[in-house]
């Protein structure tokens, strides 16, 4: 009898620990590594022969929107095909559970505008087979999965439960509601949530750019810090779990603090997004890392989410709706295609959408290329800026965009280049030891990026061309350090008893697919997508996912309950 499941033959292990590379074969058995070091191959029922490739623990990205995909994508691509072996879904606070029947629909319309999840996939493809958050967790665990999931309590969907929907924003909970917060969080960590998520992007901040399907705030932007510091109280009472939370109001000072003092009263890390490196403005990054340095030297665990993709974005203003901090915009872009059509056109409105700023995709909107146009007659326009069409055609670059896009019936692809394009300020965020690589949101936006690519892209640009920090160094920050914050006890390194998570690659052979569009949703939905190339194998809990980009039908994925797998469970067998 073999003594393992599998052998790993011939590998350049990378072990996640920042310790140099070193040759060996690694040894699997029930889903768990059980040996590294050198292996006879007849020890093994199934041998990989590795032949010199990089083998390094699977990615963990902590920022994810897979809620509603994984019902219908199990392996939640494209995450999964980039090296991404477990995920935090339930990000930002949104998410759907828990939800009343009679609020489902409400909750995917939601869902439809803060992260561009198209409803009519959402509903062919969600089961809606809970209602509670337990009953959520025990649906995610019956249901197939091709990576490890882990879920935040998302706090949009709790308050709207406690206090109804347009309650929640106007008002702050009574003692009575923030009780029965508490208790239904502590609910959900006992049945094995990983913590609790709430974007407060308040509407006087000037970044609330994810609004509720009606163009109002979400429950979240309006939170209060004492609804936070509640939910603080739990988590530290229960040493477990950890907060994503993004906080803009008017007063970045009184921000600062409250992230600190969140961090503090729960004694557990705190993460927020995000930390990107704006080309036109390094201080404001800089600032950021001086202040993420300052909690740390203090002993608060407070980390940033940084952007380390290149950030551009593909859209149309069929569904575009990233650029709802600026009021006018929000406005005119809510609604279906015949609305949006009607005030995009509308020349009284134009003043005001000249003069607002949506800060957030890019610097300037005159630099926002067409990228595709439908009608004929306006095919010369493609591959031009904004700014070039507007000098030859006398118009300030919003009514070039606008005209153009009436024109073409909404369907005219921009793309609005990167912020982050200086590869010198990328360097400073990419090596700093406070900042978690990704913010990809994967199962967000799909039709506007694809930033789930980001551990590729890190593995190329960050380490094989720009040499900004060395290999080793790049897998702690994509698997050690997140493990770490989700508070994995046996995940996030290549180490006997741990979880056999795993890529095998060659960094000269890794390489991003270009930006194409899949028609694979249901319900006929469609999203942009970017394949990897050059992961040999993908593994989780010690079975073959992908073997060279193609997916093998093993769905060893688990839900990873207070942070693991039944990995005791397979010890104990
Ligand atoms: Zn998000």
């Amino acid at each position: 009898m073999p003594q393992f499941d599998t052998v790993i033959k011939n590998g350049l292990i990378i072990d996640g620990t920042r310790m140099p590379r070193f040759g060996g074969d690694i040894g699997i058995s029930r889903g768990a590594i059980a040996k590294i070091g050198r292996i006879d191959g007849r020890e093994g029922a199934q041998v990989i022969d590795a032949g010199g490739s990089i083998v390094a623990p699977g990615f963990i990205d902590l920022h994810t929107h897979y809620d509603a995909q994984i019902y219908w994508d199990p392996y939640c691509s494209i995450s999964s095909w980039h090296g991404i072996t477990s995920a935090v879904i339930g990000n930002c606070g949104f998410g759907f559970a828990p939800v009343r029947p009679d609020d489902r629909d409400r909750a995917m319309l939601t869902m439809t505008r803060v992260e561009a999840i198209p409803y009519a996939a959402m509903q062919a493809g969600m089961p809606w087979d809970w209602v509670t958050f337990p009953d959520f967790l025990d649906s995610l665990d019956r249901h197939p999965k091709g990576i490890n999931v882990l879920p935040y309590v998302p706090m949009a969907p709790m308050l709207t439960w406690v206090m109804g929907r347009e309650q929640a924003k106007t008002r702050k909970p009574t003692a009575a509601e923030e009780a029965e917060l508490c208790r239904l969080l502590n609910e959900a960590m006992d049945a094995g949530a990983c913590g609790w998520s709430a974007q407060r992007f308040h509407p006087e901040g000037g970044s609330c750019v994810q609004r509720d399907y009606d163009g109002t705030p979400m429950v979240t932007d309006v939170m209060a810090d004492e609804t936070s510091l509640a939910l603080a109280r739990v988590l530290r009472q229960r040493n477990e779990g950890f907060i994503q939370m993004n906080l803009v109001t008017r007063d970045r000072k009184h921000d600062r603090a409250h992230y600190e003092q969140v961090a503090e009263v729960s004694g557990r890390p705190l993460l927020f997004n995000a930390v990107i490196a704006v080309n036109s403005d390094p201080e404001i990054h800089r600032e950021m890392l001086r202040w993420l340095h300052s909690c740390h030297e203090r002993g608060l665990r407070v980390y940033g989410q940084g952007v380390t993709t290149d950030a551009g974005m593909n859209f149309t203003f069929a569904d575009w709706n990233l650029f709802d901090d600026a009021a006018p915009w929000c406005e005119a872009t809510t609604g279906p295609i015949e609305d949006r059509l009607l005030k995009l056109s509308d020349p009284e409105r134009r003043p005001a959408l000249r003069k607002a700023k949506p800060h957030i995709i890019t610097n300037d909107l005159a630099d926002i290329i067409v990228v595709e146009v439908q009608r004929p007659e306006l095919k010369h326009l493609e591959g031009q800026t904004l700014r070039d069409i507007g000098q030859a055609q006398g118009k300030h670059a919003v009514d070039v965009m606008l005209d153009l896009a009436v024109e073409d019936g909404l369907r005219t692809e921009f793309f609005a280049p990167a912020l982050n394009t200086r590869i010198d300020l990328q360097r400073e965020v990419i090596a700093d030891p406070y900042v978690i690589p990704g913010v990809s949101d994967g199962g967000a936006h799909t039709k506007f990026f694809t930033a789930g690519r980001y551990p590729t892209e890190f593995l190329i640009k960050h380490v094989r061309e720009h040499q900004m920090l060395s290999l080793e160094d790049a897998h702690w920050r994509l698997s050690t350090l997140p493990a770490y914050c989700a508070g994995f006890t046996d995940r996030g390194l290549l180490r006997e008893g741990y979880a056999a998570d795993l890529v095998i690659y060659d960094l000269d052979q890794l390489a991003i697919g270009p930006l194409e569009v899949a028609r694979d949703l249901p319900a006929g939905e469609w999203r942009r997508v970017q394949r990897a190339l050059g992961y040999r194998r993908i593994m989780v809990n010690g079975r073959v996912t992908f073997e060279d980009g193609q997916p093998t039908g093993n769905m060893s994925g688990e839900l990873l309950r207070h942070g693991r797998g039944r990995l005791e469970v397979r010890k104990a067998a």
